[in-house]
């Protein structure tokens, strides 16, 4: 019953007789010798002697102009060559234009335009390019719009320069920033194509454009009509150094900060009822503890916690009695260097309706509130509380109707109401010094102490922001969180361990900041009553100034006269009164929310929804967020199907890159080399090899060494393909390819390999893993095609009758392979891909890779019971090389013995004679000469080599399974190597193998 399924399988590998050499061997071997002068050497290339000019036209070696290596010039020159003629230009829109069934939509975050392309922007172009290219392949229509974020403080900061906004107008710093952005727009727009970035350059978007203004400006409208945007005067992050308000995405913590902490009293006036009740605490002092002493003249309060303990003590030393938490006073003690009496114990809620003297401020007096936000960790567990001046404190402040004062102007100085002592004096500096002296005049000092703690800083011009409260435009991002969290939800994170910090980001910002004061911008477009300052805004305005920003782009605000800008009938449907008590607000919208809004701008109008967003894990707390925010707040969708989160790139030692350390990898310079020679020219595909090989998911590393190995592995991958090149030469497979099952059975395994290896390649990309396409790819190379296949097939290639059936065969299956693994590395390496594809056969010459497709594997290469039969050869093949350690093969004969059964019958199929120089057995063994036989002889050869084996065959997914074992015996061969093919195949030196004899007959 086996052995009839046996043969079942083996027929649907195609015909059993056919094989052993194929044509070839139908012929009748001549018997007369080509006769060999002595001493003549092989056939083989690279050998001297005159046998080798005898027989070297009859040998087909490879032959192919594809050049083994190509480095410096050349290689840039070629890559930029194959750029023109493969159309890299025009390939984004050809595939518009076609035919598809599916779109694919990566949507391209926005590189700031401020600077030159960097090695961050490479890793980031490059990952979406290798998706891009891969989609394209498979035969999507690929939706990639690039654009840049043109517009913000860091541009105005850099295209003003020195000069500052001095005395110029919104409208000349306008025009410096705009021309400065162009510049970094091009430069980078540049960089992007050389790296081979799949894209129509000619239609990019840029949040500049009127057409992306008016677009945003309709989200903001929309948000606006649902009440998500209000106008509030609340404290918010203020950059003294740029004199705007700032958001969260725009700060940096430095850790190292160093604050001047005091400890500080507040005298009680008014007690709390149970503190009176008991005697001897007349004169309590609440000592408090803050970093930021210059804002005690603005405290309205002292916060305490209900349900915690609270102890008045007495100082040994000064016979003070301090109020503070209980659990405090220990640490406190050594602080102060004396020991701290407890006099008596409150629970927080017991000190409610107490009242203290402010320490500063005579006549001036404070309550004692309970909040939540008080903790034990630090200070004394009651809390100065300045509500101008914290963001808890102002909500502090809000549920108690405390008065809202600030004393800071925009340049962090402090205002007339400070007092004139302080007034005019810069908060984080000479002000704090100030404030401190204040209070030890007043004895309110009780101590200063030096705190290290993460403070925040503003991200451009790196100096410390202060808390202040201004007038600005908020979103209400607490009323979108639930909404955005449960979008969320239906997204995929790639990893998905940064859903968890996007959550965590979600939950931590309760509004968001957009107004700025500054001129590069998209303007908020309200307009403010002249008396009462009550902002004018609604669809109306809105929807008449977005459509002005198509028309003639941003600059109108301020070229306009109000009469344009807010026209009479405008006026009319928002029943406002005339246009003279109107003038238009200064500031402009915040670039997270230009950016956020590109979702609306540049996506399909039909569902303005990507399939992924690309991008580094800095965006996790901005464009992520800020388009997730916006679109859930005008559709209540999220802008993406998936998120796919990058880490940065870092030098070779782990280092962030910095011009100080000097450790700056430029892009151009991997590509071009340096000008002095000291770094050579890699080029474009070895930067993107880099970023496919790299673990994008953590830090990746950029120096000499990835690149030089980089550049090593496509060296090796070029050589590879450089040989199926040579021995495709003259090779049309439209007409000459062999049907799969007339192939030999080692070439049909290879196309069954062929086919996992083009599944598994496929699964890697559609996983954004091309570091696993990478590793496929290589063991594919190393341990299927050049140590196994190549070195069995290079006879039958070189030394058969060019159009003999095992050479096509053999050239099929090259061909199939040199097409899988091409297009399998063109996502990542798109120049070397088309440059084989220009030397492959097969296509017409107009032809290029990537308009014509994935791989194009055939599921009847799938052969899962061809597989056992090469691989239960494989075993025995193993077995008889280690047999032989460090020997050539082909000088050995080898007796396999195996009992009837499932595994004779598999080698059967590869040998058909019991005894055989030239079937597929013998090629696949290497040996001169293979005996199939069922048992050893008795009478082997005295020095023979004996060694035994088991090999499981697994047919038919398990149902047939059998342990078979074998036997083999390897002798010294007693054949002559033949002069051409160098095998031990030939009666004598001086004389042609059967096979050769044959070869050299018909030529002749
Ligand atoms: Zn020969």
């Amino acid at each position: 019953m086996q052995n009839s399924e046996v043969y079942q399988t083996l027929a649907r590998w195609g015909l059993r007789s056919q094989r052993g050499g194929g044509l070839l061997l139908s012929r009748p071997v001549s018997s007369r010798c080509h006769g060999v002068s002595p001493g003549e050497g092989s056939a083989q290339p690279g050998e001297a002697g005159s046998a080798q000019t005898l027989y070297r036209d009859t040998v087909l070696l490879p032959r192919t102009e594809f050049p083994m290596k190509l480095t410096g010039q050349k290689l840039l020159d070629r890559e930029l060559q194959i750029q023109q003629e493969c159309g890299f230009a025009e390939l984004y829109s050809w595939q518009r234009e076609r035919k598809a069934k599916k779109e694919f939509c990566l949507h391209d975050g926005p590189p700031y335009a401020n600077g030159d392309p960097h090695v961050g922007h490479a890793l980031n172009k490059i990952l979406k390019d290798i998706r891009n290219r891969f989609e394209m392949l498979r035969g999507r229509q690929i939706h990639y719009i690039p654009g840049w974020d043109c517009h913000g403080l860091p541009i105005e900061l850099k295209a003003l320069g020195e000069l500052g906004t001095s005395g110029l107008s919104p409208l000349q710093i306008r025009q410096k920033a705009r021309e400065f952005a162009e510049g970094a727009i091009a430069r980078q727009k540049a960089a992007f194509q050389r790296w081979g970035v799949m894209a129509n350059w000619e239609q990019c978007y840029y949040t500049f454009n009127g057409a992306y203004e008016a677009a945003q400006l309709k989200v903001f409208q929309e948000m606006h009509s649902k009440g998500l945007v209000y106008q509030e005067y609340k404290p918010v992050f203020w950059s003294p150094s740029s004199r705007t308000a700032l958001a969260e995405a725009e700060l940096e913590y430095n850790p190292e900060h160093v604050s001047r902490a005091v400890y500080t009293t507040f005298p009680l006036a008014k007690l709390p009822p149970k503190m009176a009740s008991e005697q001897g605490l007349e004169n309590v002092l609440v000592l408090v503890w803050t970093t930021q002493p210059w804002t005690i003249p603005a405290n309205q309060a002292v916060c305490y916690m209900p349900n915690a303990q609270y102890s008045v003590v007495k100082r040994a030393d000064t016979s003070q009695l301090l109020l503070l938490a209980t659990e405090r006073t220990a640490s406190l003690a050594p602080l102060l260097g004396t020991e701290l009496q407890t006099v008596g114990t409150f629970i927080g809620s017991q000190l409610e309706g107490a009242i203290c003297k402010h320490p500063l401020i005579p006549d001036k007096h404070v309550p004692l509130v309970p909040a939540n936000h008080v903790t034990m960790g630090k200070g004394t567990g009651l809390v100065h509380t300045a509500p101008a001046h914290g963001m808890d404190d102002y909500s502090v402040a809000s549920q108690f109707k405390l008065p809202v004062e600030c004393m800071v102007d925009e340049d962090g100085r402090f205002t007339e109401l400070a007092g004139p002592e302080l007034q005019n004096l810069s908060v984080i500096t000479e002000g704090t010094d100030a404030v401190i002296s204040m209070l030890k005049e007043s004895s309110a000092l009780v101590l200063e102490e030096q705190c290290v703690h993460s403070y925040p800083y503003d991200w451009r011009t790196k100096q410390p922001v202060v808390i202040r409260p201004s007038k600005q435009w908020f979103i209400n991002t607490a009323s979108l969180k639930d909404k955005a969290k449960e979008a969320l939800h239906k997204v995929r994170v790639l990893p998905e361990s940064a859903r968890g910090s996007l959550l965590a980001m979600l939950d931590r910002r309760t509004y968001w900041c957009i107004s700025r004061q500054r001129s590069w911008g998209v303007p908020i477009p309200v307009f403010y009553h002249k008396e009462t300052g009550e902002p004018l805004i609604n669809k109306y305005t809105v929807s008449h100034v977005a459509k002005l920003f198509k028309e003639k782009g941003s600059d109108c605000w301020w070229e306009l006269p109000i009469e344009d800008l807010l026209p009479p009938e405008v006026l009319n449907k928002s029943k406002a009164g005339p246009v003279s008590d109107y003038v238009r607000g200064d500031d402009v919208l915040d670039i997270w929310f230009d950016s956020g809004a590109s979702w609306a701008a540049v996506l399909e109008e039909s569902d303005p929804r990507a399939d992924v967003y690309v991008e580094g894990k800095d965006q996790l707390g901005g464009w992520f967020q800020s388009s997730l925010l916006t679109s859930v707040a005008v559709r209540n969708k999220a802008p993406y199907k998936s998120l796919v989160v990058h880490g940065f790139v870092v030098s070779e030692k782990g280092e962030k890159m910095s011009k100080s350390l000097g450790n700056v990898v430029d892009p151009d310079e991997v590509i071009n080399g340096k000008e002095d020679s000291s770094v050579s020219a890699y080029g474009a595909d070895v930067l993107r090899w880099w970023v496919a090989e790299s673990n994008v998911f953590t830090e990746v590393q950029i120096g000499p060494n990835a690149l030089n190995s980089a550049r090593d592995s496509i060296g090796k991958l070029r050589n590879t393909l450089r040989f199926l090149l040579g021995n495709l030469q003259g090779f049309d497979p439209r007409l000459q390819a062999v049907d799969p099952k007339q192939m030999y059975y080692i070439d049909q395994y290879m196309l069954h390999l062929l086919r996992e290896y083009s599944m598994k390649v496929t699964d890697a990309y559609s996983e954004f893993d091309a570091g696993r396409v990478i590793r496929i790819l290589q063991a594919f190379i190393t341990r299927d095609l050049s140590s196994f296949y190549f070195s069995i097939i290079k006879d039958r290639l070189y030394c058969s009758p060019e159009d003999s059936l095992g050479r096509r065969s053999c050239q099929t299956a090259l061909e199939e392979i040199l097409d899988g693994v091409t297009r399998s590395v063109a996502p990542i390496l798109p120049h070397l891909a088309e440059e084989v594809y220009l030397h492959a056969p097969g296509h017409d010459k107009a032809e290029t890779l990537f308009k014509s497709g994935w791989i194009k594997s055939s599921s009847v290469w799938r052969r899962p019971g061809l597989e056992e039969a090469v691989e239960g050869a494989c075993a025995i093949r193993d077995c008889f090389l280690s047999s032989i350690p460090g020997k050539n093969a082909s000088q050995y004969d080898l007796t396999i013995a195996l009992e009837p059964g499932l595994l004779f019958e598999l080698m059967e199929s590869l040998q058909e004679e019991p005894t055989s120089t030239s079937s597929q057995l013998a090629e696949l063994m290497m040996a001169a000469r293979v005996n199939l036989t069922n048992k050893l002889p008795r009478d082997l050869h005295p020095e023979a080599l004996l060694s035994r084996g088991t090999f499981l065959i697994n047919l038919e997914g398990g149902v047939i399974r059998e342990d078979s074992p074998y036997s083999i015996a390897v002798t010294p061969t007693y054949a002559a190597r033949c002069p051409r093919c160098r095998r031990y195949t030939s009666e004598s030196t001086d004389c042609l193998c059967p096979r050769c004899q044959t070869v050299v007959s018909r030529a002749g």
